[in-house]
């Protein structure tokens, strides 16, 4: 396990929303991060079938132009009504004919799905959030972290924080979607913190424990 000896690396994504919540995580640890996307850097195909694939490829891509360690992020909703769609391709059920992502397009593109399924009730709409980070040094090193969070489908959306899907992710234990949460309470986690709520900083904190804790 190799531990990360710079506090300057780079966010490897050109989502505004993810790389928002890696700078809210990353920055009370005195990083300073820069994205592909302030870098230009070119975005590399996710070829990937796996979350973990898609991170490595990602991370990879960003430490090999920048010459400085890399962190990604692979993320999607797994539904298991829908046998664990949209998954990995997540941010492609979004996509639309001229090439821009449309969120809620994609929340009616679920709902639809579920309706077909036939999952009415809360119980037959369980789901969770999964984020796999990884951290890429330029020699080729790398390091996965996974973090999930289980919850279920919520119908209409409620809520316009956050990003994505959050609108109709209700998580387990929770009354309010994440849409209806503060960056804050949607992490749940700041350093020294035993627990963490999203997905995403569940994953952050084992990167945390893995390479930045003695
Ligand atoms: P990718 O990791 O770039 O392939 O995209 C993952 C997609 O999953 C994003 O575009 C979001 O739509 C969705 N997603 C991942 N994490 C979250 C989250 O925390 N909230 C809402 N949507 C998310």
């Amino acid at each position: 396990m190799r531990k990360l000896d710079t506090k300057t690396i780079v966010v490897a994504s050109h989502n505004a929303g993810k790389i928002q919540e890696i700078r809210d995580l990353i920055g009370p640890l005195g990083f300073a991060a820069k994205s592909a996307a302030d870098l230009n850097f070119i975005e590399p195909d996710e070829t990937g079938t796996t979350f973990e694939e898609n991170a490595t490829i990602k991370a990879l891509a960003s430490a090999n132009a920048s010459g400085l360690p890399a962190l990604s992020d692979d993320s999607g909703l797994v539904i298991d009504a829908l046998g664990g769609d949209p998954g990995v391709y997540t941010a492609n059920w979004a996509e639309t004919a001229d090439g821009t992502r449309d969120f809620a397009m994609a929340m009616q593109k679920v709902e639809t799905a579920l309706e077909k399924a036939g999952a009415a009730s809360p119980e037959s709409r369980t789901a969770r959030f999964v984020s796999v980070l990884c951290l890429a040094w330029p020699d080729g090193h790398t390091e996965l972290f996974r973090g999930e969070v289980e919850g279920t489908v919520v119908w209409p959306p409620r809520g316009t924080q956050g990003f994505g899907y959050d609108p109709v992710f209700q998580p387990q234990g929770y009354e309010t979607t994440f849409g209806e949460m503060s960056a804050e309470q949607k992490h749940g986690w700041k350093p020294g913190d035993e627990q963490a709520l999203s997905h995403r900083a569940r994953a952050f904190k084992i990167f945390v424990e893995t390479c930045l804790e003695a």
